[in-house]
């Protein structure tokens, strides 16, 4: 047996030699487009904070008075007596925000989606997921214990040769697809419309993973789903509190009977502790926000920054405009000598590599917010074009 300590060396040198050693950075001011790091001010194109509110007064105010009202921890799970009057608000602000019956929240989006997939399906059932889903979602479908399907990327072909497998194979099971709407580190979008049509060709049940297009997309900005006109074929829809609304944690909506279940049954709910107040408030003055006239100027405010962005690039916007922007890189080394370079000139983009995104996938991935200037946008731009960057 190795000793303890000697075991984990032996690791972590092997995760160095990869080119995958990962460190937290500590950063001494709030989200924005300027952080302070190691002292100086750098200028963040890293944040999932894509409309600005993490430190939008309206957000602040609310949990401080949520603070005052009912101090700082949530004191014990939702179902002992940790159910306190801020979660019940925002659960149905959010149901009324995305049109369903009801909504339940978790500790984070993380927990949501383990929590929720591995409630809804068993041994019997099979899980099909897009090859890029979030770690949570592959997460959630391991723990299941169902059988679990992989399609290449947004591959309706293969979908559907999986689905027809699951009529043949299946007994008694149900077969669940979850997919997310916009992809969280490559911002492209899936194809709802088709995946929709597909479940209900097969009868499968039907989750998406909204947490980089809640707030961005649709006509009152529920989501891609709204956009696309597929709600109403989307069986659970799951987001999180921690990007567009600024606050933190994760979110499920959908039916009264599928809230109910998942507050019998989702473990990562059940058993752990209530998410303290001051989030639980600040995430409903983000979804107030969000659906204000205010939410709408901030979108916009969005999609011009993603423009100027592309347009001093010179290259052509993507078909579907994502404030997520690869620079895809492929060797990790190189990535992060090209993350070194820019922070070396006060700009955090960070590198993204495995276990995050496939070996030899390695990336740059850019986000732009609603709250960046032109002329930090221009910055990037410039920076990214001396280095050759495309
Ligand atoms: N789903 C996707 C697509 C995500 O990108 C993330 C977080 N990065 C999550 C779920 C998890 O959400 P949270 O950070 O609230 O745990």
């Amino acid at each position: 047996m190795i000793p303890f300590n000697a075991a984990l060396t032996e690791r972590l040198a092997a995760i160095r030699a990869q080119g995958l050693f990962r460190e937290v950075r500590r950063v001494d001011s709030p989200q924005s487009p300027r952080l302070v790091l190691a002292g100086k001010s750098t200028l963040n194109f890293s944040s999932n904070d894509y409309l600005g509110l993490a430190k939008e007064p309206a957000l602040r105010e609310a949990a401080i008075r949520a603070v005052e009202k009912f101090g700082a921890g949530g004191g014990a799970a939702r179902l002992i007596c940790g159910s306190l009057a801020p979660h019940h608000e925002l659960e149905e602000s959010l149901a009324a925000f995305k049109n369903v019956p009801a909504a339940l929240t978790f500790s984070t989006g993380y927990a949501a989606s383990v929590g929720t997939i591995s409630a809804l399906v068993g041994k019997d059932d099979v899980v099909i997921i897009d090859k890029l889903v979030h770690a949570s979602i592959v997460d959630g479908a391991r723990l299941s214990g169902a059988k679990l399907r992989v399609f290449a990327h947004n591959d309706l072909n293969e979908l559907e040769d999986i689905l027809k497998w699951t009529v043949k194979a299946r007994s008694a099971g149900n077969v669940l697809i979850v997919t997310e709407s916009v992809f969280s580190m490559d911002g492209d979008c899936a194809p709802l419309r088709e995946i929709a049509a597909l479940k209900t060709k097969y009868g499968a049940w039907l989750m998406v993973d909204e947490a980089h297009a809640t707030g961005l997309y649709g006509t009152h900005r529920r989501g891609l789903a709204e956009e696309t006109g597929v709600s109403e074929e989307i069986d659970i829809q799951m987001g999180t509190l921690g990007k567009a609304f600024g606050a933190s944690g994760g979110y499920i909506a959908g039916s009264r009977d599928l809230i109910d279940f998942l507050i019998n049954r989702a473990r990562s709910f059940v058993f752990s502790t209530a998410p303290v107040p001051a989030a639980a408030a600040a995430a409903t003055a983000g979804i107030e926000f969000v659906q204000s006239s205010k939410g709408e100027e901030r979108r916009k405010l969005l999609w011009e920054r993603v423009a100027e962005f592309h347009s001093a690039r010179q290259l052509p916007a993507p078909k579907f405009p994502s404030a997520i922007i690869p620079l895809i890189i492929g060797d990790e080394g190189q990535a992060m000598q090209a993350a070194a370079a820019l922070l070396e000139q006060h700009i955090l983009v960070p590198a993204i590599r495995y276990p995050t995104v496939a070996r030899g996938q390695a990336r740059l991935r850019i986000t732009v917010t609603a709250a960046h200037q032109s002329a930090e946008i221009l910055q990037l731009a410039t920076a990214l074009n001396s280095h050759g960057e495309s």
